[in-house]
């Protein structure tokens, strides 16, 4: 099975435990009994996190048995459980806060060892471009279907942006194919850097950068978009002949729009790219449903 079906199964077995520990925390504020299950020395067996988590160690049905990390996501879920029944024995106490705030402490670490065994799934998912380290256009279309879902999930808008820079054969033309290369470094270090943490930058092709802009509004974006146009337009890229090199560079955005697919949307953006570079280059040109802006 694909890591794409490693992650979201990861994502259902995170759920299945933050509902268990929501239960968990509804029992203790009402005073009520603890369930046998929880006092249960193998609770950690029969929780639905447990029950997925002895599956895939019996069955190694999503390639995750094999992983270091994942052999300490059981450690610690196991101890977990311990910390949970070491509370839930505790009569009302100092003692009883002080086995609440371990306990919380070892789930609070189980969630970040899960996202970050899919953290580093997602990683390996992409494959990166050698040249600006950004990830490549291969399974670029998968992560941003994930991506475009959880933010449908969320409630939150999204904007695929693409950039082409212009004239950008004439740079190759006049410095060479090296100093060409420092400019796509250079140019996907710094849209890396002028995006939010969240943000996704790809290499799409040759000298073409895509970028999916996370809980943004379309408005938003085309603010973002037009200051990196700014800095580019504004910027002196040195080379590594000495020489310095001026560019510029057009977009085309596309606001993600509910139930569509990210093929549709990143072809959407890819119009208005078009659009850009037919009235003149060095512009942002957004698609909407009643033409281009
Ligand atoms: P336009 O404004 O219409 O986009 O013109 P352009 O010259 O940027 O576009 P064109 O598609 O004609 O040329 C793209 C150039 O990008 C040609 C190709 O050699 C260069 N290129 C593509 N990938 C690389 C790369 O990895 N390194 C270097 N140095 N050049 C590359
Ligand atoms: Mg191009
Ligand atoms: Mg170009």
């Amino acid at each position: 099975m694909g890591t794409e079906h490693a992650i979201a199964a990861l994502e259902q077995a995170l759920s299945a435990h933050q509902a268990w520990a929501a239960r968990l925390h509804r029992r203790l504020i009402a005073g009520m009994a603890p369930t046998d299950d929880d006092l249960s020395p193998d609770a950690h067996h029969r929780c639905t996190f447990g029950c997925w988590y002895d599956a895939e160690v019996a069955d190694a049905q999503l390639g995750l048995a094999g992983q270091p990390a994942f052999a300490g996501i059981g450690s610690l879920h196991a101890q977990m459980h311990d910390h949970a029944r070491e509370l839930l024995s505790c009569p009302p106490s100092d003692a009883r806060l002080a086995a609440y705030d371990r306990f919380a402490a070892a789930s609070d670490q189980l969630v970040g060892e899960v996202r970050a065994l899919q953290q580093g799934l997602l990683t390996r998912l992409l494959s990166m471009d050698p040249l600006t380290g950004l990830p490549g256009r291969r399974n670029m279309e998968e992560r941003l279907a994930l991506e475009w879902q959880q933010s449908q999930r969320d409630g939150r808008p999204a904007v695929v942006a693409m950039m082409d820079l212009d004239h950008f054969k004439r740079v190759n033309d006049r410095f060479g194919h090296a100093s060409g290369d420092e400019v796509l470094r250079w140019i996907g270090a710094g849209a890396k850097r002028q995006l939010r943490i969240h943000d996704l930058v790809f290499r799409y092709g040759g000298e073409e950068f895509l970028a999916y802009l996370a809980d943004s509004t379309l408005d938003a974006a085309l603010g973002t978009l037009e200051r990196i146009r700014r800095v580019i337009e504004a910027s002196e890229i040195g080379l590594p002949g000495g020489e310095r090199v001026r560019l510029t560079a057009s977009f085309g955005l596309c606001a993600c729009s509910a139930g569509q697919d990210i093929a549709a949307i990143i072809d959407r953006a890819d119009q208005a790219l078009y659009e850009a570079k037919r009235t003149g280059r060095n512009r942002v040109v957004c698609w909407r449903p009643d033409g281009f802006a």
